[in-house]
């Protein structure tokens, strides 16, 4: 991990927090090439949920979320870590955290009984600060789709089963964050919440699982670092029925990328108003204050039906370290040499293409280079940078090393007979190919 986060410091992936300050503790930012990799790993997941399928609508909601929301979907009774403090060095801890009954920080058994501790941030909203306005940074971005629910169907007339999409920030006050971006307090969640009829969810469920697996899979993700788990029953959410995590093998051991939930009927039998009206089958809160009935027809029997939800839930941060994790490769050479590599798949890597121009104050060299970058850039796939380092050998390493899929060198042969050199990084080749077919090639080997 050491390994990985130093590089991810050094090239400009990820950085902490207001470092400049001493940092703040599970927080982080993601740096110039940090940014365009999560934002290319959120724009494939939002292609395989709602383009390509035809049954998923997408939301952007507000990260403020009303108290009621959180106080019916059970968050602000339930959503709680064990917490223990250790009266010795006075450091706290998850109680299922720490190994033997001792203190992680100085070995003391001199524990408190774990108490529940709530995740959730709590705001203040509007200019009086008296407590009494306040309202929740969400925890997950689940909760804001299952209010909007009547909005989307009024505004789409779906009917089951289908699906909304949302990717966003979630806020949870980790008593332990660690393992870099792994465990944080501000991090990013991709969430399907799906909705069938009853009866037809554990079918709709195992297809999901098989979807997820699939899709890490098309990430880079091989399928030995994958371990699915199927979640003991003491162990599930109060609203699970079942649910299947997808394990993925971290730096710092096995641990969950992404939970795909049967969540019953709770969610919307919660927020629902006349909870009365209807067979709900999950312990709901007896609602007293939604104002909306939030139940679909059923087009065939004209029955209102409270749908249930399958939710495959994956955080972006952890998708990002894994995915780096299975790109990053040290490869020894026979002459003792080595390079780092970071064999991102093309459509995840943070640029494109480089453009080398062969020496960096030919004024005519430059200026092709450039051409060619604009042609590039204008096919809008993606980053395309001229790198004008002047050295060819170091930027090679440079782009080996952030994941760069092809680097593009522009000589004095490129002047007279409008070739170009294109260096694949996984395997080092290079060929000589002409500007017009650049395009093309450039456009085939990002698929
Ligand atoms: P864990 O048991 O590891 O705390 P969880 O079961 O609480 O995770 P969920 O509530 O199912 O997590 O959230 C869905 C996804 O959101 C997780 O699979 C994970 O990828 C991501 N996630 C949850 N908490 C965090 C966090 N603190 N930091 C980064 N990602 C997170």
């Amino acid at each position: 991990m050491d390994e990985l986060v130093s590089l991810c410091k050094r090239r400009g992936f990820i950085y902490q927090t207001n470092e400049i300050y001493g940092g703040l503790q599970g927080l982080y930012d993601y740096g110039p090439l940090g940014v365009e990799l999560k934002n290319n790993l959120k724009n494939s997941w939002w292609s395989s949920m709602v383009y390509e399928r035809d049954d998923v609508e997408g939301l952007d909601s507000s990260i403020l979320t009303h108290p009621h929301v959180l106080k019916y979907s059970g968050h602000e009774e339930t959503f709680t870590d064990p917490l223990v403090d250790c009266k010795d060095c006075k450091s706290r801890w998850r109680a299922d955290h720490i190994k033997d009954n001792l203190c992680p920080s100085c070995g003391s058994d001199n524990l408190t009984e774990p108490r529940p501790f709530n995740l959730m941030f709590k705001t203040n909203v509007g200019p009086v600060d008296d407590g009494s306005n306040y309202a929740y940074l969400r925890p997950e971005t689940a909760q804001q789709i299952f209010t909007n629910f009547k909005n989307i169907i009024d505004s789409t007339s779906r009917v089951l089963p289908f699906g909304i999409a949302q990717m966003g920030k979630a806020f949870r006050n980790e008593i332990t964050p660690r393992n870099f971006i792994f465990r944080v307090r501000e991090f990013e969640q991709m969430e399907l919440e799906f909705f069938v009829e009853p009866g037809t969810d554990e079918v709709w469920h195992e297809k999901w699982v098989e979807k997820r697996i699939e899709w890490w899979e098309n990430q880079g993700i091989s399928k030995e670092s994958i371990q699915i788990i199927d979640v003991p029953k003491k162990d599930l959410s109060h609203y699970s029925k079942k649910t299947i995590d997808i394990m993925y093998k971290f730096p710092h051991g096995v641990e969950e990328l992404e939970g795909v939930a049967n969540r019953t009927d709770f969610d919307i039998g919660s927020h629902t108003r006349h909870q009365k009206d209807f067979q709900i089958e999950s312990k709901v809160i007896e609602n007293e204050h939604s104002v909306t009935k939030l139940a679909i027809q059923n087009k065939k029997t004209n029955e209102w039906v409270i749908p249930f939800v399958i939710e495959p839930s994956a955080g972006v941060d952890r998708g990002v370290l894994a995915i780096l994790n299975e790109a990053y490769k040290i490869e020894k050479f026979d002459d003792g040499k080595e390079r780092t590599l970071l064999a991102l798949k093309p459509h995840l890597s943070p640029i494109k293409a480089a453009i080398i121009p062969l020496k960096r104050n030919n004024d005519e060299i430059v200026a092709k280079a450039l051409d060619i970058k604009r042609m590039l850039q204008n096919l809008k796939l993606g980053r395309v940078l001229l790198d004008n380092s002047g050295n060819i050998g170091k930027s090679y390493r440079r782009h080996d090393e952030i994941g760069t899929p092809m680097c593009i060198t522009v000589d004095f042969q490129t002047l007279d007979d409008d070739t170009i050199t294109v260096r694949d990084r996984d395997t080092m080749k290079q060929v000589r190919i002409s500007c017009g077919e650049a395009p093309n090639y450039f456009q085939k080997n990002l698929l």
